[in-house]
């Protein structure tokens, strides 16, 4: 009896050297390998690569058309914003209830941009339901970009209004210089000689002056036409005279003779 006991004793010990040897193996083999435990949330666990969380906007390619807003069948998304010239969005909110949504990803697909997603983000505890109202934008308001994006946009708008004025002045005075063309048009249709003599003949329309005439063989100026004219009827008279002296003399002298 004393006998097995002592047996027993000595099995109890083996067993509890084996034991603690195959314990101690299993300790030493994970004592290696990398850890399971995540120190949450300093740790994020990994997610799968399908997995619907918290979205994510990515508001520099963000158009502001509400597409996403519409596609929502719980109403959850919410978009405040103001357009400026240019293009550019004064941005006051653009946020999203997670105590409706349901994470099915409607609002994704129809995007034009392809700015809003799904995230992995998966930690949704709050100690308040409206903190659960999530505002998405990583900005509000303007930044200085969108105010020198302004300022060139209204730049641009007041060159093109003042090109825009330009060609309508111009086109206003083309229209009235044809308007007056067509207008003047017709006079020159009732009066055709009138119209024409001035072009064949540029002194029609003056009065015309007697030219004086010129004796011939003479080319010189008028005042030695005057001269010649002074001086020849003169000469003409005396010629004249002469003659007519002769003749009384001759007629004298035969009735001289007669006597
Ligand atoms: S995931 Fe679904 S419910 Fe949630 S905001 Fe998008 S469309 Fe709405
Ligand atoms: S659909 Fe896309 S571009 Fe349009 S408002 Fe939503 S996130 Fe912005």
């Amino acid at each position: 009896m004393k006998r097995d006991g002592a047996m027993v004793w000595l099995g109890n010990i083996k067993d509890a050297l084996w034991s603690t040897m195959v314990g101690m193996g299993i300790t030493f083999r994970h004592m290696f390998k990398k850890p399971v435990t995540y120190q949450y949330p300093e740790d994020v666990v990994p997610v799968a690569t399908r997995y619907r969380g918290m979205h994510f906007l990515e508001q520099d390619k963000c158009i502001a058309c509400r597409a996403c807003e519409k596609a929502c069948p719980v109403d959850c998304i919410e978009i405040r914003f103001l357009r400026h010239p240019g293009s550019v969005n004064e941005w006051f909110e653009f946020s999203l209830d997670y105590n409706k949504c349901m994470f099915c990803e409607l609002c994704c697909s129809p995007c034009p941009e392809d700015c809003i997603h799904e995230g992995k983000e998966f930690g949704f505890a709050r100690y308040e339901r409206s903190e659960l109202v999530v505002d998405l934008t990583t900005w509000k308001g303007l930044r200085d970009v969108d105010h020198q994006r302004i300022k060139e946009a209204e730049e641009e708008k007041k060159r093109k209004a003042a090109e825009m004025a330009a060609k309508k002045k111009a086109a206003a005075a083309k229209k009235a210089a044809e308007a007056k063309k067509t207008a003047e048009s017709p006079e020159a249709k009732s009066g055709p000689s009138e119209t024409a003599k001035p072009a064949s003949d540029p002194e029609g329309s003056k009065p015309q002056t007697p030219k004086p005439k010129i004796p011939k063989g003479d080319a010189k100026g008028p005042s030695s036409k005057k001269t010649a004219e002074e001086q020849k009827p003169q000469g003409n008279q005396n010629k004249g005279k002469g003659s007519e002296k002769g003749k009384t003399k001759g007629k004298g002298k035969k009735r001289g003779g007669g006597k």
